[in-house]
């Protein structure tokens, strides 16, 4: 990451912008460190969303009247601002409720109906549960054998371990682009051009990438890219899987129902045209909207300055933290986002979250979905501070006062 600043942005008018950050908690100003599990939004999205409902509220393409073509107009205009954000093509996008649907519509829609006994899938140690879980079911019904790629001492995963890995019985390698618990920045296009020579599928978790750094899917390499959009500043249920147009063809649907057919008879259905295929049901038509509004409003700041905000009050954050007596930092990648996994000796995560939260400082302790992470280090839980551009390194300094002060109570 060597993204420099623009000094010219005011961040201060920024976080203006995000109305709860105004408030307080247990009397205190809030200090919200919690942006890997989801991120605030700014007042055009929350905007975006009042106006859908208060304006144009209709169904998306169904109906003919004014109102349905508003509405069929604005959710298709998000799916393109989206597409063009993360520079794919918009009918090669398929929206739907976020990372978790998108990694399971590749796991029962490409990979169960092609892997057998003998296949294997790839994964790493460091994966969240959601690209863990939809793997297992779906070894578990086809036979097929899960292997794990392991990570160094910084929490880097080890290439040279993982591409002896990627054996001829390998059909599938999935990976996060970022690590939600250590912030590791995996080298995606470097490991998803090795598999390719393999022959080897290749998915890409960008739910920690997405809201953090300029994405170009489309020079990663992969096969399958997923995404959510509560992370980057949009409504929760949305979110989004970028596949191959080969593939998008080749897969069946993953859920039936309406908006995905053209014919229905009760001989036969014929599909829709992907990405249609693949969104049955009435989607979540104002939350795109919000999520369109929120991907204008990170492309008006610019992908690069939020990532030279964030790696500046990252800096910051990690030299603090490490100079209070007894704290742990998990994870030391060279190359890392805003993310920092903690814990201070003598004190349980739950116990320092809950005395901080009393300071009015949000972060998150436990697994953070990623049990195999937490077995890797031998600890049931850690602190997880994160970060994201409409924070301050004012308060880097409170919650680092704050940590010192509940650490005291604790010892
Ligand atoms: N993958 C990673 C790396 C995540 O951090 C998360 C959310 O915390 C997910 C997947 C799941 O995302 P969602 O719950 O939005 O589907």
């Amino acid at each position: 990451m060597n993204a420099s600043l623009d000094s010219t942005i005011d961040w201060a008018r920024v976080r203006a912008d995000f109305p709860l950050l105004a408030r307080k908690v247990h009397g205190k100003p809030l200090i919200y460190f919690d942006s890997a599990n989801t991120g605030q939004k700014p007042e055009p999205v929350i905007a975006a969303v009042d106006d859908f409902y208060r304006h144009h509220n209709a169904n998306v393409s169904r109906a003919v009247h004014a109102l349905g073509t508003e509405a069929t107009d604005a959710y298709e205009g998000a799916r393109n601002k989206l597409a063009r954000f993360v520079n794919v093509r918009g009918d090669e996008l398929v929206l739907c409720s976020g990372t978790t649907f998108a990694l399971n519509l590749v796991a029962y829609s490409w990979a169960l109906p092609r892997l057998q006994p003998g296949d294997a899938i790839v994964l790493t140690r460091m994966e969240h549960h959601a690209n863990i879980v939809p793997w297992q079911l779906v070894a578990q019904r086809t036979g097929a054998t899960i292997k794990v790629a392991e990570l160094d001492e910084r929490g880097e995963l080890d290439l040279d371990r993982l591409y002896a890995l990627l054996t001829p019985d390998v059909k599938l390698l999935s990976l996060t682009h970022v690590s939600n618990v250590l912030g590791t920045v995996n080298p995606v296009r470097e490991i998803c051009r090795e598999a390719r020579k393999r022959g080897i599928v290749s998915v890409v978790d960008g739910s920690q990438a997405a809201p953090h750094r300029a994405l170009d899917i489309a020079s990663i390499g992969c096969d399958f890219y997923a995404f959510t959009g509560h992370k980057m500043s949009g409504p929760t249920g949305t979110g989004a899987l970028w596949a191959r147009r080969e593939h998008l063809a080749a897969m069946p649907p993953f859920i039936g129902g309406g908006e995905m057919i053209k014919e229905v008879r009760f001989e036969g259905t014929v599909f829709n045209d992907p990405p249609h295929k693949f969104e049955a049901g009435t989607p979540n038509i104002a939350g795109f909207i919000g999520l369109g509004a929120a991907v204008d409003y990170l492309s008006a700041l610019g992908m690069h300055n939020i990532e030279a905000r964030e790696q500046a009050l990252l800096a910051h954050a990690t030299e603090e933290l490490s100079k209070v007596e007894g704290v742990r930092i998990f994870g030391e990648a060279r190359e890392k986002a805003a993310v920092i996994s903690f814990l201070v000796e003598g004190a349980h995560a739950h116990d320092l979250a809950t005395l901080l939260d009393l300071e009015g400082v949000a972060i998150r302790s436990g697994h953070h979905c990623a049990h195999p992470l937490m077995h890797h280090f031998g600890v049931a839980a850690t602190c997880r501070a994160s970060l994201a551009f409409y924070n301050t390194h004012d308060e880097v300094e409170a919650f680092v006062a704050a940590l010192r002060k509940v650490r005291k109570l604790l010892a």
